[in-house]
This record gives C-alpha cells, sequence and structure tokens, in this order.
C-alpha cells in the first residue's frame, strides 16, 4: 500500500481553507444566535471560546504539531501561550463521541434556533444560512479532515484518538 505523504508544517494553503470553514460556522452561528439578542450572541460566542482554549490548552500541548505549523494552525498559537505537554498522553487518549458534543453543539445550537426563527417568521436569508451551516458542519468539515488536515498528518501515523474514533463508524 502506497504510504501518505505527510507534512512537517503545513502550507499556508491548508491552514486558510481549514480555518476558513470553521470561521464560516462560527459567523453564521453568531448571526443566527444574534437573532435572539445580544447577550445569548455574548454567551455563544464565550461557548466557543471556551471551547478553542479547551483544545489548545488540553490537547495541542501534547500534539506532535506543538509549536509546529499544524493543519490549524493551533499547534504553533498553543506554544505561545502554553508549555509543552505529554506527547505520550495525545496517543493513550480515549475519546468517545460525547468528547464531541460540546463542538458539535457550536453548529446545532444555531442550526435549531434559525429552524424555530423560521417556523414563527420565515425568512429566504435565514433559510439560506442554516442551510449552509449544514453544509458547512457536515460536508466542509469532512472534507477539511479527510482531504486537508487528517490526510497528511504526522500525528495520526503516530496516534490520534479522533482519527481512531471517525474509523471505527466507518
Ligand atoms: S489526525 Fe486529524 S484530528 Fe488527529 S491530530 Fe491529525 S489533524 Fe488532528
Amino acid at each position: 500500500m502506497k504510504k501518505e505523504k505527510n507534512f512537517e508544517n503545513y502550507p499556508v494553503g491548508i491552514v486558510f481553507s481549514s480555518n476558513l470553514v470553521s470561521i464560516l460556522i462560527y459567523l453564521i452561528g453568531a448571526f443566527i444566535i444574534y437573532q435572539l439578542g445580544l447577550i445569548w450572541l455574548i454567551l455563544y460566542l464565550i461557548f466557543i471560546g471556551i471551547q478553542e482554549f479547551r483544545l489548545i490548552i488540553r490537547h495541542c500541548t501534547d500534539c506532535y504539531y506543538y509549536g509546529k505549523t499544524c493543519a490549524f494552525g493551533k499547534g504553533m498559537i498553543s506554544s505561545i501561550f502554553f508549555k509543552k505537554g505529554n506527547p505520550k498522553k495525545f496517543c493513550n487518549k480515549q475519546m468517545t463521541w460525547k468528547d464531541i458534543i460540546p463542538n458539535f453543539l457550536i453548529s446545532l445550537i444555531p442550526a435549531i434556533m434559525g429552524i424555530i426563527i423560521l417556523i414563527r417568521n420565515f425568512n429566504w436569508t435565514l433559510l439560506a444560512l442554516v442551510i449552509l451551516l449544514f453544509i458547512l458542519t457536515f460536508f466542509g468539515n469532512g472534507v477539511i479532515r479527510s482531504q486537508l488536515a487528517c490526510k497528511y498528518c504526522r500525528q495520526r501515523e503516530i496516534g490520534c484518538p479522533a482519527q481512531k474514533l471517525f474509523e471505527k463508524r466507518k
């Protein structure tokens, strides 16, 4: 079997594309939540911030890409603010579907809110944004992970609990 090429540092184009999908999800989610009021928008943004912070302090510090440019550029960001962790811990972590629920909620909460608002007060722009949110979450993230991020990841070869979890699904 042909061995996949992997990157020591990912090219800028991949980092840009990977982040573009996440940023678009956050922006669309924020716009939908804002329809409920400013306080809900602030809570939603805090929730996103917590998820990002949790990732760079708990996972990126133990990752092979700590201090390097990973597919999302977070290995580099993590090394600026936090001390290197233990790479063995990364491989030995056990991940279940429960662990990815908080991440999933970043899309699911605005999607559900968007559908409720649409039922009460239909609006084509909002409908388009809810559809786009679903496409980016399921298709966009899937393409980024399978074709750009995980495909060329050295951590995947060493051992990645998220990758193992997604492979179980196949
Ligand atoms: S295999 Fe995918 S999920 Fe795992 S560390 Fe690499 S890019 Fe991240």
